[in-house]
């Protein structure tokens, strides 16, 4: 039994060393990954569910390793986060994507992810302020999603820096919502302009009375509070029924469009400035 149980030590510890090594190939392969040419950009409608009008589009990095080929954003942002890389990787998704969207026709927003780390850093609300005015994108054309586990790390810094960025004419979006910690005072405490459901609670709605019930909530809040409501990973008819009876402003998901080059929505967002 005590080889036995030295053995499975033994098979841990290896997998462990795999993982960290492979953790610090990633983290190194990340620092090139935009010089490579191996990020790219893609890019999922929004939608308003009154009209079914695509009101924006989110915008989502995807990575094409040279050797591994695609890694998913889940795994690769924390390694980011973690090494410091976010910056320089988010501040490239930003203006790479503020520049596509100033090309759109003008009530289309663009929604960009932004980690706590960046809105954390020194310069981020310069930076995005250089971005807007280098691309000729409309400060009240860009929504920031964050989420709000993300703000906890420095509450304070967070909420100042949150009230410049609105200072410069865009809004913020809360993330993920209903995943996190005390969503309830975090909506007091920051000066958000949405909330986005997570796709979560949307993909169980049509088997749970629970979810239902928690979903109905959620929008009852946005309406009590005077903040727009989109339901993410919209994936079925009945979903979407479910919120357009229940008056949910916005939704998003693979029902109406899954995230793809930005050539694939080409009759929504010609018309604007020639390229
Ligand atoms: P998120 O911001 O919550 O983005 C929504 C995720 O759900 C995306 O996954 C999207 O592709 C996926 N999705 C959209 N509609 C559906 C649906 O109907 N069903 C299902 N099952 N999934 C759907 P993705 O692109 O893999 O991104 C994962 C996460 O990585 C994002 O979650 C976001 O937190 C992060 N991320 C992606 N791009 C960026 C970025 O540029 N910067 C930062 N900081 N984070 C990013
Ligand atoms: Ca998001
Ligand atoms: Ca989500
Ligand atoms: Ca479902």
């Amino acid at each position: 039994a005590k080889s036995e149980g030295r053995g499975t030590y033994r098979f841990f510890e290896a997998k462990l060393g795999i993982q960290v090594r492979e953790r610090r190939l990633l983290e190194h392969d990340l620092r090139h990954a935009i010089a490579r040419g191996e990020m790219h950009l893609v890019y999922q409608p929004q939608t308003d569910v009154r009209t079914g009008a695509t009101t924006g589009f989110e915008v989502l990095l995807r990575w094409q390793h040279a050797e591994r080929g695609p890694i998913s954003p889940a795994l690769f942002i924390p390694i980011a986060e973690e090494s410091g890389a976010i910056l320089q990787i988010g501040e490239w998704v930003l203006r790479e994507a503020c520049r596509e969207a100033a090309g759109w026709p003008n009530p289309l927003a663009l929604a960009v992810n932004v980690s706590a780390v960046q809105v954390l850093a020194p310069h981020f609300v310069q930076m995005v302020h250089e971005v807007l005015f280098q691309t000729g994108l409309a400060a009240a054309r860009l929504e920031i999603e964050i989420t709000e586990t993300a703000l906890i790390r420095d509450p304070a810094r967070a909420q100042s820096t949150l009230r410049q960025l609105k200072a410069l004419g865009l809004r913020i979006a809360m993330d993920d919502f209903g995943t996190g910690y005390s969503s309830l005072s975090n909506l007091r405490t920051y000066p958000f302009d949405k909330i986005k459901i997570d796709g979560s609670f949307i993909r169980s709605v049509d088997g749970s009375e629970q979810t239902k019930a928690i979903v109905r909530s959620v929008l009852g809040l946005g309406r009590g509070l005077g903040l727009p409501v989109l339901a993410e990973g919209v994936e079925t008819a009945a979903e979407l029924r479910f919120l357009a009876e229940e008056q949910c402003e916005a939704a998003q998901g693979y029902l109406m469009g899954r995230p793809a080059p930005i050539e694939a929505f080409a009759q929504l967002t010609h018309g604007g400035r020639a390229r």
